[in-house]
């Protein structure tokens, strides 16, 4: 994690002694005095993380706010609000203007610090890393549901007390509200791991009287537990001032709050933590389509080239080192540009889509199945001997043969594929590599397509 860090104050001797509080915990700080300094540095330096006073000669430090949250650039950079005049008020309009934290001046140095790694450490997660690098190459947003209302967990060791303050945070919040005891919460954790229970995007653990290591150990807990792992976690009570609220920072919670809070100001915070978890799970699907796009063919469904070749070539080490037979076929759509010439691009998909279909529908799931060109699939069959692939690859071509595709419009279009098939048969020591089998499956193919198209053809490999 790099750690930079834009501080923003008006007072040249806060901003040396904060400079100087980060620097010494090799944090990377760069500093700013004015509203549109912070404004101007903060979308040139993308800084991990900003400290900003409140009180700004040039502008009032709620307009930098909005204007930081209002700029793609800048809208997803953690902002702890330092403020001498950290009364109530001004608190609910920094939280409701888009900060993370509201820290009074002086802060406790010990809880600043470990807000400051709690918040860098949400950052420098791969799904955050990941996601904005995604953003950047231009891979779309995933269609996250943004509008649809989250749920909220109230959990204290009493049921009753869970249930005031559920009752406190329904006028103030429009999102689902459970109240759950402790055993209930860790309970539902393990349900919600095997797939069995819903998973809340938002846990607040109230202290109530119990000890604050309680707290904490459950604070733990939900943060291992594969299901609530990405929850985010707010821990109310003592355990939310002082160096307590250091320790809950470094145990993973999203926020830790003392018990006066009001509802109102508990309602902007956790509306906060809703949209940084959602953000989270927005570019943890981004990932998860940027993984998928890059091993598979979108307009079929089939793995692609790319994650074919290194199958292909795993396949074949096995083989060599069991001494066993595995087949290639390079299947090709016979005269397909004439498809494309009289019916038109649109037609030719629909084309390929149904011949992946028929492909697949007569392989076995251990089969590699790819598209690997345009009109070019390529099947690799384990541990297959020469009658194995003989029959495979006639079955293949039947399947293709034996029915004509009909079209979205209706219109039956009748449709063949040559292939060629190379076996390499693992007899004596020497097995062909992945390329030379593909290389003869190739050569085979060339092979059916002169001999009239809608066949088979065979090599036996290298071995
Ligand atoms: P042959 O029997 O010798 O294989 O003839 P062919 O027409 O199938 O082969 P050729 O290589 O001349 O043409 C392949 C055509 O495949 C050209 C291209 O327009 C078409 N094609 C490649 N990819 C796609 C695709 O994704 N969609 C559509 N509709 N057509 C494609
Ligand atoms: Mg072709
Ligand atoms: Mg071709």
């Amino acid at each position: 994690m790099s750690g930079r860090i834009l501080i923003v104050d008006d007072i040249a001797t806060n901003r040396i002694l904060y400079r100087a509080r980060l620097a010494a915990a090799f944090y990377d700080p760069q500093l700013a005095s004015t509203g549109a300094g912070c404004l101007a540095m903060a979308a040139e330096l993308r800084p991990d993380l900003i400290l900003l006073d409140l009180h700004l000669p040039d502008l009032p430090g709620h307009v930098v706010l909005r204007r930081l949250r209002a700029n793609p650039v800048t809208r997803d950079i953690p902002v702890i609000v330092l403020s001498a005049t950290a009364d109530r008020e001004s608190r609910l309009a920094a939280y409701a203007a888009g900060a993370d934290d509201v820290i009074g001046k002086p802060a406790n140095e010990a809880v600043l610090l470990a807000r400051v790694r709690n918040l860098l450490r949400a950052r420098a997660g791969a799904e955050f890393a990941a996601g904005e690098a995604m953003v950047a190459q231009g891979f779309a947003e995933p269609a996250a549901a943004f509008d649809r209302g989250a749920t909220v967990a109230v959990v204290a060791d009493r049921i009753d007390m869970a249930r005031q303050l559920q009752g406190d945070l329904a006028g103030e919040l429009g999102d689902r509200l459970l109240a759950l005891s402790r055993p209930q919460a860790l309970a539902d954790a393990a349900l919600a791991d095997a797939g069995l229970a819903g998973v809340p995007d938002v846990f607040i653990l109230q202290e109530d009287g119990s000890d604050t290591a309680s707290t904490l150990r459950l604070l733990s807990e939900l943060k291992s537990h594969q299901a609530t792992r990405h929850s985010a976690v707010c821990v109310l009570g003592r355990s939310g001032e002082g160096d307590e609220a250091a320790i809950a920072f470094d145990l993973g919670a999203d926020d830790v709050v003392g018990p006066d809070v009001s509802a109102a100001e508990l309602a902007l915070r956790t509306r906060s933590l809703i949209r940084r978890k959602r953000r989270g799970d927005q570019n943890r699907a981004r990932i998860e389509d940027g993984l998928r796009l890059a091993m598979v063919d979108p307009l079929t469904g089939l793995f692609n080239r790319r994650y074919a070749m290194p199958r292909l070539a795993a396949i074949a080490a096995r083989a060599a080192g069991t001494g066993t037979a595995f087949a290639v076929m390079v299947v090709d759509l016979d005269r397909f540009k004439l498809v494309n010439d009289q019916h038109g691009h649109g037609v030719g998909d629909q084309v390929l889509v149904e011949v992946s279909r028929r492909l697949t529908a007569n392989l076995r799931a251990g089969d590699l199945l790819a598209r690997i060109g345009g009109e070019e699939f390529l099947v690799a069959l384990p541990e297959a001997s020469m009658p194995l692939a003989r029959s495979v690859a006639e079955r293949l071509c039947q399947a293709i043969e034996e029915r004509p595709i009909r079209l979205a419009s209706g219109v039956l279009l009748a449709v063949t594929v040559s292939i060629g098939v190379a076996v390499s048969d693992g007899a004596g020591a020497r097995v062909a590599t992945a390329d030379q089998v593909v290389e003869a499956a190739d050569l085979a193919l060339l092979d059916s397509k002169g001999s009239g198209r809608n066949q088979v053809t065979f090599r036996l490999s290298a071995a």
